[in-house]
């Protein structure tokens, strides 16, 4: 960002490198459990920060490897747990109620728990001791990629949250965190556990994966339905959707409207209000108190208990819609997917 187009004012304080301090973290040691997309990416970036770093796996962990492979240190982690003084909880969100009562009885009083998600707190599913920091630095995109702009000197955005404040300590001991693993240097926006994980939930539920996949898959149908090819529906509904996307990301809505033709731009403004009208409006909202209330939490951890049986019939459902059997024989054909950039990057190192 230069200059000229930073915001004078945010809704919340954000925090860059300069108000930022690694020393909060120097004497101490950093446990990472789990060394999946999040937790590799902490890891290595504590550790090239110079942070004495413990990564936390079961002893049939196959990332075990993986993570000694790296110079990191490994061991269980509840062993990991006991020896440090800040606690990463980076594995799966349903999974940290379990991991946490491996480790309860090893926190001591001034720890820091922290986490990269804050359903288990905010629903309760993970209670921590007073005396101890509950912390969250949340960064904004998938692992590989804070480990990626780490390497490159550049950063990922990421959010900040203090539930529990034991030591005096704990905002500062985040801040550090954020820093260490290159979030300060894109910028730290100040949350809460509430606003994240509610935002978040409703976010992936309402737009992002559930609102976005039922809008191409209704477009899509409705073409097919009408007797028009399925490749045409697949580019049209599907594919371009990207470029799309893209263009909101790079400038927000106005570069797109932008960037389309004046009658992308007309139909879509006379048109987009039918199709995502006020009657989806009311289910959001709807979505957003079962959000709001716990519903879609106890429904989430109940599905769990029960071994997932909706989720898995869900999955099979989607899986087995013809988008993606389309979709797969024309990416097989065109040379626009994820495996041709490779190729092509491969091909320019
Ligand atoms: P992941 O599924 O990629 O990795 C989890 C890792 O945990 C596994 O690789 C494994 O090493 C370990 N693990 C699994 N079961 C375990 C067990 N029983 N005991 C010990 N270790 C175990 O998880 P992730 O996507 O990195 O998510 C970690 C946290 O980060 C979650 O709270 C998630 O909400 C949050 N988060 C994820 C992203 C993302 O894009 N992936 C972004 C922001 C926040
Ligand atoms: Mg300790
Ligand atoms: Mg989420
Ligand atoms: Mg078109
Ligand atoms: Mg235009």
């Amino acid at each position: 960002m230069t200059e000229e187009d930073t915001p004078d004012e945010f809704t919340t304080t954000v925090h860059y490198d300069e108000d930022a301090d690694v020393s909060p973290l120097e004497s101490k040691t950093v446990a990472v459990l789990g060394y999946g997309s999040q937790g590799h990416a902490h890891a290595l970036n504590l550790h090239e920060s110079g942070i004495d770093v413990v990564v936390g796996l079961r002893e049939s962990s196959s990332s075990r490897s993986a993570a000694e492979a790296e110079g990191l240190r490994v061991e269980t982690p509840r062993e990991a747990a006991a020896e440090a003084d800040l606690v990463s909880v980076l594995v799966p969100d349903t999974v940290q109620p379990r991991v946490y009562e491996e480790i309860r009885d090893v926190m001591e009083a001034g720890d820091t728990l922290q986490f990269a998600h804050g359903f288990n707190i905010h629903y309760g599913q993970i209670e921590p001791s007073d005396d101890v920091n509950v912390t969250m630095v949340a960064p904004k995109s998938p692992g590989h990629l804070v480990r990626r702009n780490y390497e490159n000197g550049e950063g990922t955005p990421g959010l900040l949250a203090v539930y529990q404040d034991s030591t005096g300590e704990a905002h500062d001991i985040g801040l550090a965190y954020a820093k260490a693993i290159g979030c300060t240097r894109a910028g730290v926006v100040e949350t809460t556990f509430r606003e994240e994980t509610e935002t978040d939930l409703f976010g992936e539920q309402a737009v992002l994966c559930g609102g976005v996949t039922s809008l191409v898959k209704q477009g899509y149908e409705t073409l097919v339905d009408a007797g028009y090819s399925p490749e045409m529906a697949y580019f049209e509904c599907l594919n371009e959707l990207k470029l799309i996307v893209d263009l909101m990301y790079e400038g927000g809505l106005g570069e797109m409207w932008h960037s389309v033709s004046d009658t992308a731009e007309f139909g879509g403004l006379t048109r987009g209000d039918r199709i995502v009208d006020e009657h989806a409006r009311e289910n959001m909202e709807q979505v957003l108190e079962e959000v709001q209330d716990g519903t879609f939490a106890r429904e989430w951890i109940t599905e769990n208990q029960a071994g997932r049986p909706s989720y898995k019939q869900l999955k099979h459902r989607e899986e087995n819609h013809e988008i993606e059997e389309v979709g797969e024989n024309l990416r097989a054909l065109f040379s626009w997917g994820e495996g041709a950039d490779q190729e092509k990057e491969a091909a320019e190192t």
